[in-house]
């Protein structure tokens, strides 16, 4: 019988669980160790944060599910993973042993980098579901007394797709409100061109956002660097190719949205050999930390280096699909090895991502995710806003019944098959 720690229970976590209950031995033990007993659809926190959808529209109680899959299930938060010994201290004080412990810990946000920065200073947040539900009152509060809007990216972060969403999503709230005309928006990202994605653009991503934020009437920054946020002024730095400041500008807002930079959880940081600078788990193709081989991560507390050099950091987004991948590989890998056999099984890291732009969308997929791409596709229309929200309804429900069937697979089947998914959603 062998013991697998799951550590986190969000995206990454809670399908990981499902999975290997499939992929290992009926014998077998899983205990997912989560701070949080609630699952929340991460992907629908900007629509939290304009009131498209409530807080219990997108979670979920994990505990029932779990135990009816017999998985145990403890809500503690991690304060140390000891990896040479094989256990996970919990904040409790006390320590669950394992013989595979998989990381799903997501990111820790890493506001504090920059003065001002982030939900207990000036900008408000969407990636997580407090932060979401904080940001709608915020909103609520300026759309009685309306002015600029500044959203966007702080450098370092890796996660712009929701960035774009939420200004479209704004710009959408906005023009049903019929105050759309009382609010300068301003677009602020470390990319060095807008819809670079920190993959490098996918398709047309550069051709389509910059038309859609022009038809939008959403001015941009790109290279853009906070220096600091006041009340109602954001300060920003532009950097040339060669990394001096061309410029800086105070930005005014009465109503700003940001997303930081991620760094791993402090529980699997500065470890030797486990983590890198920022606290992501190193893992090889198989999910497996080389330095500790019953240590496998997924999801965004991966460590994957940049696409490549560009004037201000940028890093590679994490997204569904990948995380899937990683998952669904982890678990024939555990699968594997609680049987004595080597690991084989090697994740596809392929993006697909549905943008959602309140009333519209982009779709892209980069395969592989490094350039040159075997598939290097992007498209925008109403269909993308009408599959995200059939998406998200799936997902929730997959998540409720403790379904293990990987899905990111299944739709990016139907994506790439583009006029079948058109058919049925415009249907
Ligand atoms: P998370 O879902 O963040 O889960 C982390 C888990 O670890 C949580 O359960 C948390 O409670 C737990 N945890 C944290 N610290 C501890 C600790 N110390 N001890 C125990 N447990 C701990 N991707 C897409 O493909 N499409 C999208 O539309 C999309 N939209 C996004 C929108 C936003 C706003 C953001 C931020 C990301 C979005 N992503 C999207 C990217 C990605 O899919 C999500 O971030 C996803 O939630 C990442 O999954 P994860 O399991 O790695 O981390």
């Amino acid at each position: 019988m062998a013991h697998i720690v799951v550590l986190g229970a969000g995206l990454g976590g809670a399908i990981m669980a499902y999975e290997l209950r499939d992929s290992l031995r009926r014998e077998d033990r899983i205990t997912v160790i989560t701070k949080d007993p609630f699952y929340h659809f991460v992907p629908s926190n900007p629509w939290i944060a304009v009131g498209w959808r409530e807080r219990s529209d997108i979670t979920v109680d994990l505990a029932p599910v779990m135990k009816k899959k017999g998985i145990g299930f403890i809500v503690q938060p991690a304060t140390r993973l000891h990896a040479a010994e094989n256990r996970v201290e919990l904040a409790d004080g006390s320590s669950v042993a394992y013989d595979y412990i998989v990381i799903a810990t997501g990111p820790e946000l890493a506001f504090d980098e920059i003065e001002g920065f982030g939900p207990t200073g000036h900008t408000q947040s969407v990636c997580h579901v407090d932060h979401a539900v904080a940001s709608r009152s915020a909103f609520e509060r300026f759309c009685e007394n309306p002015g600029p809007i500044v959203v966007g990216a702080a450098q370092g972060a890796s996660c712009f797709g929701p960035a774009y969403e939420f200004a479209f999503i704004l710009d959408a709230e906005l023009r049903k409100r019929k105050i759309r005309d009382k609010v300068p928006m301003t677009f602020v990202t470390p990319e060095p061109y807008v819809g670079h994605l920190g993959l490098d653009g996918v398709g047309d991503t550069k051709g389509l956002l910059e038309s859609e934020m022009r038809g939008k009437h959403i001015k941009w920054m790109t290279s853009a660097r906070v220096k600091k946020v006041e009340e109602g002024q954001m300060l920003v730095e532009e950097i040339n190719d060669d990394g001096s400041v061309k410029g800086e500008k105070s930005l005014p807002f009465g109503f700003a949205m940001m997303l930081p930079a991620f760094r791993g959880i402090p529980a699997v940081s500065g470890i030797e050999g486990l983590s890198n600078p920022r606290g992501f788990t190193i893992v090889d193709q198989h999910q497996r930390n080389p330095r500790y081989p019953n240590v496998f991560a997924v999801g965004v507390c991966v460590a994957i280096p940049p696409m490549g050099p560009t004037p201000v950091p940028c890093g590679v987004p994490k997204t569904g699909f990948m995380i899937e991948s990683m998952v669904t590989a982890t678990a024939q890998n555990l699968g594997q090895l609680v049987r004595g056999q080597e690991p084989s099984h090697v994740g596809t890291w392929n993006a697909v991502c549905l943008a959602d732009f309140g009333d519209g969308g982009i779709a892209f997929v980069a395969q592989p995710q490094i350039p040159p791409r075997n598939v290097n596709w992007s498209s925008s229309g109403k269909w993308v806003h009408l599959a995200k929200v059939g998406f998200e309804k799936y997902f929730i429900r997959k998540v409720k019944r403790g379904n293990s069937e990987p899905y990111y697979e299944k739709a990016a089947m139907k994506i790439l098959g583009i006029d079948k998914l058109k058919e049925v959603t415009q249907g």
